[in-house]
């Protein structure tokens, strides 16, 4: 097992770290690696984009390679206006109402097409 020197963009430090401390990523659709790890001074999270060479090194010196892709949802139409902090303001609200959920069933069964939020 290799000792990995990574510099930890929260607290500045460079740190070593083994191998199995370390994840790389790759994410399929668009062939970009990146690497993560928990800083052992500060426990801040760390994720950083790579070179495919830097990628290559790591695999060789025994890091594990994880490859995920990326959500189905990206490539799903979206229809409609943009959520606006106001929605969500007003969503918030709605939530605080008992049985919002049958109220806005029901908004919906009589318009048959598009609810609104009250
Ligand atoms: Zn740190």
């Amino acid at each position: 097992m290799r000792t990995i020197k990574a510099n930890c963009k929260e607290c500045k430090h460079d740190v070593e770290l083994k191998s199995s401390t370390v994840r790389l990523l790759k994410c399929q659709d668009i062939s970009q690696f990146s690497y993560t790890f928990v800083c052992p001074n500060c426990s801040v999270i760390n994720s950083v984009l790579t070179t495919d060479k830097v990628a290559g090194m790591l695999i060789n010196y025994g890091v594990k390679l994880f490859v995920w892709h990326l959500p189905e949802e990206i490539y799903e139409p979206h229809i409609g206006s943009v959520v606006t902090y106001d929605d969500l303001l007003q969503f918030h609200f709605l939530l605080e109402k008992q049985n919002w959920l049958e109220q806005q069933v029901a908004l919906f069964d009589q318009k048959s097409q598009k609810p609104e939020l009250y």
